[in-house]
């Protein structure tokens, strides 16, 4: 029995659910009937519950969403209370997920949401499928990829081959740093997912080493530089780099700087440096403010068809006045995610580069951006792991593997490669393909 909820506090939704106006999409129907899914109905997953993910689950609380699991295997600490405020001083060391659920349950009453103190791999397909839309607010690249890669996962294709619309989970994705932001609204296999638009994402953490060493460009470079090479070459402190410590912090300061007067580099700063050894992402209250709105309005849409949903990247930036644009990012046919097509890597010299050269090109190739992936293949109708690092046992016994060459692992033209790799819950099958040319990518 769903029970109709009469109180006025859902008034000004019932103005947008109970009459039709101008913007609504085909789909849509006034109806009371709306209210009560969003009430009664409708499962909301959001992911994380840090900055974005305590703006998210208030607003979507106050937004009539009644059902909603919250996921984060983060504890708090004292640097996130001048923002993540579903947090006390007296939870410091407490589950952010369970802690901001039994806050939003307590302070809007009739709001259920369930925490879950854990990582999202630790959940599988019938996890994520109980959902109508999963919206994230995360600052993880991998996390986001491994959860694109999931409810990619999740879709189911008719018998015709077409994609069975019930199955496809919408995932709305939320990212800050410092007074920068964009959402996006994601339909999996249906427009462009996490992994279609990669190169959105340069690496943050890992620059090449040969544009550190040879090409410096940004201050960050030169910072990198004195961390990797400098520091172990001259060893200030007879001791590893701690970025804690400020005379650390200085010295590296002071070197990274000397190398950006060579290069003609401006914008470094002490800050910086700081923000680069201990890879902080600074935190604006304001800017996950405004994501998080857009977040969830965008949730509201698609849950209830009153508008058309954002299609579909939305960017935010106030560093200098504000400014927001809108795109549509496109589907990319040879995603390694929602694409089923084979990624095929082009190789001249596959009797001279070694599994390892393999691995750091999936790693550092702007299109795999991989973080540690295990690679199987099948030679002579048999399965054979070439690397695998996450599993002590296998890395032992497959470490030799990594100085041999293609040729030398008995890898041919065509061949293809399972990888494995933390930013995807699926494999991804590669093609090797081996030609006079130039090493690049197709
Ligand atoms: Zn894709």
């Amino acid at each position: 029995m769903v029970e109709t909820d009469l109180s006025k506090k859902w008034n000004y939704l019932r103005k947008i659910l109970e009459r039709s106006g101008p913007f609504d999409t085909e789909a849509f129907t006034p109806s009371s009937d709306t209210l009560d899914f969003l009430h009664n109905t409708c499962k909301i997953l959001v992911i994380g519950a840090g900055g974005l993910g305590c703006e998210l689950l208030k607003d979507l609380a106050m937004m009539g969403f009644k059902n909603i699991d919250v996921i984060d295997m983060d504890t708090i600490e004292l640097s996130n209370l001048n923002r993540q405020f579903l947090f006390r001083r007296k939870d410091i060391g407490k589950s952010k997920a369970e802690t901001a659920a039994e806050f939003i349950n307590k302070r809007i009453p009739g709001t259920k949401v369930t925490p879950h103190f854990c990582k999202i791999q630790d959940y599988d397909e019938s996890f994520y499928r109980q959902f109508h839309i999963v919206v994230s607010g995360l600052d993880s690249i991998v996390a986001r990829r491994w959860i694109n890669g999931m409810l990619i996962s999740l879709v189911r294709l008719e018998e015709d081959g077409t994609v069975d619309q019930s199955s496809v989970i919408p995932m709305i994705d939320g990212g800050t740093e410092g007074f920068k932001g964009n959402a996006r609204v994601i339909f999996p296999t249906l427009n462009a997912c996490i992994d279609c638009n990669l190169d959105l994402f340069p690496p943050q953490i890992s620059y090449p080493l040969c544009t550190i060493a040879n090409t410096p460009r940004l201050p960050e470079h030169c910072i990198e530089y004195v961390k990797i090479i400098q520091w172990d070459k001259e060893n200030p402190f007879k001791c590893a780099l701690d970025g804690d410590d400020p005379e650390h912090v200085s010295w590296v300061y002071e070197k990274a700087q000397e190398r950006a007067n060579i290069y003609n580099i401006t914008g470094l700063s002490y800050r910086l440096v700081q923000g680069v050894l201990k890879n902080i992402i600074p935190a604006v209250s304001s800017t996950n403010a405004v994501i998080a709105a857009v977040c969830a309005t965008e949730v509201f849409k698609i849950a209830t068809s009153c508008y058309e949903a954002l299609n579909n990247y939305f960017v935010f930036n106030d560093i200098d006045g504000i400014y927001t644009y809108k795109f549509e990012a496109e589907k990319n046919p040879k995603c390694l995610a929602c694409s089923t097509v084979p990624r095929m890597i082009s190789i001249n010299n596959p009797s001279s580069m070694t599994l390892q050269d393999l691995i750091d090109y999936l790693c550092t190739n702007v299109e795999f951006q991989m973080k540690s992936p295990g690679i199987t293949t099948m030679i002579n109708g048999k399965n054979k792991t070439l690397y695998m690092s996450t599993v002590k046992s296998i890395e032992e016994q497959t470490r030799s593997n990594l100085t041999l060459s293609l040729h030398e692992l008995n890898l041919s033209d065509g061949q293809e490669l399972i990888i494995a790799d933390a930013t995807n819950p699926n494999s991804i099958v590669v093609k090797l393909k081996f030609t006079d040319n130039e090493v690049e990518m197709y």
